[in-house]
């Protein structure tokens, strides 16, 4: 007989308390209680009701010391989390090292209270006429004549003519005065009536699949195969912008329909638009749901509750959607697999990759990591045998790779030409708006960082004992290495060449939009970057307006570069390729890689070729080699013998911990107490660990708050996570610390 139940708290973030309370359980539920849902129990000194989520249900239990108490009520009717769900919550826990309560918190829609979720509504509201004809037409006669009755007479002829209509879509329209409906519906003109919701899946509509290439359908069968032999596999679609990713994922979820399965499909946020989603539900109809940042707690419940009943087969959304409770979850897309919004920052700092990763192996289904240049870290797995890869090599029917060329401004500075635009792209453009065609000018403003730079000879001022450039920080007006934490003052002149022209890296969108619109500005041009897109309605918009050719330049930062298919742009220009490469990053060369080719994606994507044009003081870097010559292969080899070299990851997994605080001196102290701990139990321990730092953060000081930075480096994640929070347990233990927070995080894709 089941009579005891292990019990999570919901808000039990503090660690003490994080851990299943037992409970004992009321006749009256012993026999319905299960496990995954959600149930109200006293709690603590003063009984307080607080919600808990059963998490094991148990016959028997050791001798308590006290009388256990009892489970009070449950919330929802059904369990809210499934058994895969209880297993994802366990895989968060132990490999984020976080709490039950916000492994739970992430799993779920957000927005809960003390009573049963919101579910869809099992009738839908209708409005009709009145059945009673002649009713109606007295009414009609009676008032045809009056003004007032304009209104009103629209509808009952509306009515007339369409029989019955759903009543929120019918007051939506515009023609509908609210008061005019409410008056007929009091006169009993007009009915609402409640008709039961038959939730009626669309069909797959197979016309509207695209007739696969050679290598498209060989990527497809590949997936077929291992769908049919029901074997987790997690596979790498490597293919080159425009090489037709998109529709060989469409194909492979069509055959997991077919049997029954559903998929979920990851995009960044940022190309969540109209696009991406018409793509799906041309193909798919009404099977297909959409997550976004922009729904209220209330929706989210409502599609959490449509997926978890298999009412949907298809939810596409940002990282958040990983959670989605799909039945039979068979295949987990995520496009652009290298994004690093991909990567939680806030508790649970999850990597929906990985989470994907659990889900499957619990399904036994695919992951399916789409994108034209994988994380490093991906093309490690694969080249170790843990994904497998498909390629695609060549974008789809005529559309060619557009060619590139690398303009030296170097040279130009030389030339007398100091503006931001090379003699050379200045001509393409002119050359471009000659024929009527669009051009994307992106300026590369990553990170926060800025370096110095020589603009005589390119030179730019690096630690002597680190392969990373020295960061400027503005509030102690000196350079500092991230790494080792050497510090130097600001030069006067290059120290190579002992030019004048030296100075901090970095050129604004508005002072190139400026720039562009007093020479371009009677064919329009668009600026898009976080200022001009607060509201996801302004990037839409510019997008949009871009897409009709209102506008025939788009200004921007990397937003820009991310998936959008203009097929009339036929220029690309990027500005300053150099400022990711000297961010305080060892992956600031594969993030300066991911950007260019992405950027480069976005030219000639239609019938006409496309030309990108990059500048940079460094035309002699390995990464403008690697993309003028395209020698994708040759970059990844030489990037993870970098990473070897240097014992990065892939080949380490990174602990890195930030402390935080409004006292300056205070942080400081703090980071070189912490410090000691984590060398000595390093030193004590069997397994040693790179300690780095302490070193103040790229970003020093956020909203008065000083950062300082721990990184520690180790083999083993497993052994380095128990590790770290040892050595901060410790440390909480012994010393005392007031107004400093410490935040952690294991593998973060930024080190800032
Ligand atoms: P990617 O996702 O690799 O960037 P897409 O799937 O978006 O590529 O394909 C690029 C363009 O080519 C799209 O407009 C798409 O509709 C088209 N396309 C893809 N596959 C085919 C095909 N087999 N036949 C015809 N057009 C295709
Ligand atoms: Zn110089
Ligand atoms: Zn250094």
């Amino acid at each position: 007989m089941i009579s005891y139940a292990g019990i999570i708290m919901e808000f039990a973030t503090v660690s003490d308390i994080d851990r299943p309370f037992t409970y004992s359980i009321p006749d009256k539920l012993k026999e319905t209680l299960k496990i995954g849902q959600r149930v109200k129990v006293p709690f603590g000194k003063g009984n307080r009701l607080k919600i808990g989520y059963v998490v094991s249900l148990l016959e028997s239990i050791e001798p308590q010391k006290y009388r256990l108490k009892e489970i009070k009520e449950v919330v929802d009717e059904e369990p809210l989390l499934n058994e895969e769900q209880l297993e994802i919550i366990h895989f968060i826990v132990e490999y984020y090292g976080t709490s039950y309560a916000s492994a739970i918190d992430v799993v779920l829609p957000p927005g809960l209270k003390d009573e049963p979720i919101a579910k869809n509504p099992s009738t839908i509201k209708m409005v009709c006429l009145n059945q009673d004809m002649l009713k109606v037409k007295i009414y009609y006669e009676a008032n045809r004549h009056k003004q007032s009755f304009e209104k009103q007479r629209w509808i009952i002829d509306y009515l007339r003519e369409h029989a019955k209509e759903e009543l929120k879509a019918f007051e939506r329209l515009e023609e509908v005065s609210k008061s005019s409906l409410k008056t007929l519906i009091q006169k009993q003109i007009v009915e609402v009536i409640e008709e039961e919701m038959i939730h009626q899946k669309d069909v797959i509509k197979y016309e509207t699949f695209k007739v696969l290439n050679e290598g498209q359908q060989a990527a497809v069968d590949y997936l077929k195969a291992l769908s049919e032999a029901d074997v987790y596999r997690p596979v790498l679609l490597q293919g080159v912008t425009g090489s037709g990713k998109t529709e060989v994922f469409l194909h492979a979820i069509k055959e997991i329909l077919e049997k029954g399965g559903s998929a979920l499909v990851l995009v960044p946020e940022i190309a969540l638009t109209s696009q991406t989603l018409s793509r799906f539900k041309e193909r798919f109809g009404n099977q297909v749901a959409l997550t976004h940042s922009r729904m209220t707690p209330k929706e989210r419940q409502r599609l959490y509750m449509q997926a978890k009943d298999g009412e949907v087969s298809i939810i596409i959304g940002p990282r958040s959607a990983i959670f989605m409770p799909l039945p039979n979850l068979k295949l987990i897309v995520i496009d652009e697999a290298h994004d690093s919004s991909y990567k939680s920052e806030v508790e649970p700092k999850y990597h929906a990759i990985e989470v994907a990763k659990a889900r499957m192996k619990y399904n036994k289904g695919q992951v399916l990591l789409a994108t034209a240049t994988p994380s490093i870290e991906t093309y490690y797995e694969m080249k170790e045998g843990r994904y497998d890869l498909l390629r695609l090599d060549t974008r789809v029917g005529e559309a060619k790779l557009p060619e590139v060329e690398i303009v030296d401004m170097r040279l130009e500075l030389a030339n007398g030409n100091n503006s931001v635009l090379s003699q050379k792209l200045y001509m393409e453009i002119e050359e471009t708006l000659k024929q009527d065609k669009q051009i994307m000018l992106l300026i590369n403003r990553r990170g926060h960082s800025t370096f110095i730079n020589c603009r005589s000879c390119g030179y730019v001022l690096k630690c002597e004992h680190c392969d990373v450039s020295m960061t400027y920080h503005s509030s102690t007006r000196s350079l500092q290495c991230h790494y080792c934490g050497k510090t130097l003052g600001v030069p006067e002149v290059c120290p190579e060449c002992g030019s004048k022209h030296i100075r901090f890296f970095g050129s604004g969108t508005e002072k190139v939009e400026a720039f562009i619109n007093e020479r371009f500005g009677e064919y329009g041009v668009g600026r898009m970057d976080t200022d001009t897109t607060t509201g996801k309605e302004g990037h839409r918009k510019i997008l949009e307006a871009f897409r009709r050719k209102e506008m025939h330049i788009l200004i921007g930062t990397q937003m820009i570069a991310k998936g959008h298919d203009f097929p009339e742009v036929t220029l690309v220009g990027i500005l300053s390729a150099d400022s990711s490469l000297y961010m305080q990053d060892f992956r600031s060369n594969e993030r300066t890689y991911q950007l260019l080719t992405q950027a480069m994606g976005r030219a000639g994507r239609g019938e006409d070729k496309g030309k990108v044009i990059i500048q940079t003081y460094n035309p002699d870097h390995l990464v403008m080699d690697v993309v003028r010559h395209n020698k994708q292969e040759f970059f990844y080899e030489q990037e993870l013998m970098n990473r070897q070299m240097m014992s990065y990851p892939p080949y380490s997994n990174i602990f890195s911990v930030l402390i935080m605080g409004i006292d300056e001196g205070e942080v400081i102290r703090v980071t070189h107490l912490l410090s000691q701990y984590f060398r000595y139990y390093s030193e004590k321990g069997q397994n040693h660990f790179r300690v780095i730092g302490p070193s103040s953060a790229v970003v020093s000081k956020i909203g008065d708050e000083y950062r300082w930075r721990l990184f520690i480096l180790g083999e083993v994640r497993d052994k380095l996570l128990i590790y770290g929070r040892f050595c901060l347990n410790k440390f909480y233990t012994h010393e005392i610390v007031n107004g400093i927070k410490i935040q952690w995080d294991i593998n973060p894709l930024a080190m800032v």
